[in-house]
């Protein structure tokens, strides 16, 4: 069965023309596939490097149209950006996420904290500080079980603002990782200004790292500086034994990636979560 939508844009067709056809529609529908649950958390497992335990997890979004199929974040998400629906879309990943801290917790699995994506967009919300305490109240958990992840680029589009509303979100109790860093351009003088408790290293530099000599001792750099500056870091993005080695050699903190796992339905990452409760 042809989708509603299927007549006026073609699947593969990547013109430009075609592509803002599918931008229309995908803005037209948005708002109803929320509300019929088409978009899904997935979580993907964070391990420390150290004894390699399961430590945490990132949520991920997921949107799984009935006819389209699944839809890449690295499609909808920059459009939500742009279009605002990002604020709405955010807010229930972090609800859901809580919803399941809470179902784990309620369950006696291992207490675990959940790193959530916040996006740009989000940080331009006044509201935001209190949107994020009234969700994990909600869920009767603190603001220690959600990690806060802001990319780096954020940081440096509007560095006095973004700095005031990070700070009040850290004085109140919420983690924060700075995400892909490495990506963009904050100075290592910011750095020293920023209210984050984490780096999260951008996936090029450990996907590239196994090829270049050079961006072995850069990551070396980032390590000490990291130590320096009192922050843990994870590196994302690890698909091979010989990065996760690598990292471990360099006293990185924690791994996220395809070695050890992918992003998983909720009810998978609780399977995980009970198992290594009895290891
Ligand atoms: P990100 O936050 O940097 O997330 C990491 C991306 O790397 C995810 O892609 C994840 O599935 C993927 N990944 C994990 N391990 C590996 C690996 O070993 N190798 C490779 N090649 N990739 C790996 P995903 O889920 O497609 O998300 C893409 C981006 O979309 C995210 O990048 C994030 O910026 C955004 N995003 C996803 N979910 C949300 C959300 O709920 N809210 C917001 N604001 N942004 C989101
Ligand atoms: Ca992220
Ligand atoms: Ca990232
Ligand atoms: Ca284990």
């Amino acid at each position: 069965i042809k989708g509603q939508y299927g007549k006026y844009f073609a699947p593969y067709d990547d013109t430009l023309r075609n592509r803002l056809l599918k931008e229309q529609a995908i803005t037209d529908i948005m708002e109803s596939a929320l509300a019929k649950e088409q978009f899904q958390i997935y979580l993907q497992p964070k391990y420390r490097i150290e004894d390699e335990k399961l430590v945490g997890a990132e949520a991920l979004v997921r949107w799984i149209h009935p006819e389209w199929g699944f839809q890449s974040p690295a499609e909808f998400i920059p459009l939500f950006e742009k279009n605002g629906f990002i604020t709405k879309l955010d807010q229930y990943v972090w609800d859901k996420t809580c919803a399941a801290i809470r179902e784990w917790e309620d369950e006696g699995l291992a207490p675990i904290s959940v790193s959530v994506n916040v996006s740009r967009a989000d940080i331009y919300n006044a509201d935001l500080a209190d949107i994020l305490i009234r969700i994990v109240q909600k869920h009767n958990l603190s603001p220690t079980h959600l990690h806060l992840e802001i990319t780096e680029s954020a940081y440096t589009e509007n560095p006095t603002q973004i700095i005031d509303t990070v700070r009040k979100l850290r004085d109140l109790g919420f983690i924060i990782e700075m995400d892909d860093f490495g990506s963009g351009y904050s100075s290592l003088n910011m750095l020293n200004e920023m209210p984050i408790d984490i780096l999260k290293l951008d996936m090029k530099f450990i996907q590239s790292e196994t090829a270049k000599q050079n961006s072995r001792g850069i990551l070396q750099f980032i390590i000490a500086l990291a130590r320096w500056l009192h922050l843990s870091v994870v590196a994302e993005g690890v698909e091979t034994q010989e990065q996760f080695d690598r990292l471990k050699e360099i006293g990185c903190d924690y791994v996220q990636g395809y070695y050890f796992a992918k992003p998983m339905p909720c009810h998978e990452f609780k399977k995980l979560l009970a198992k290594e409760g009895d290891a």
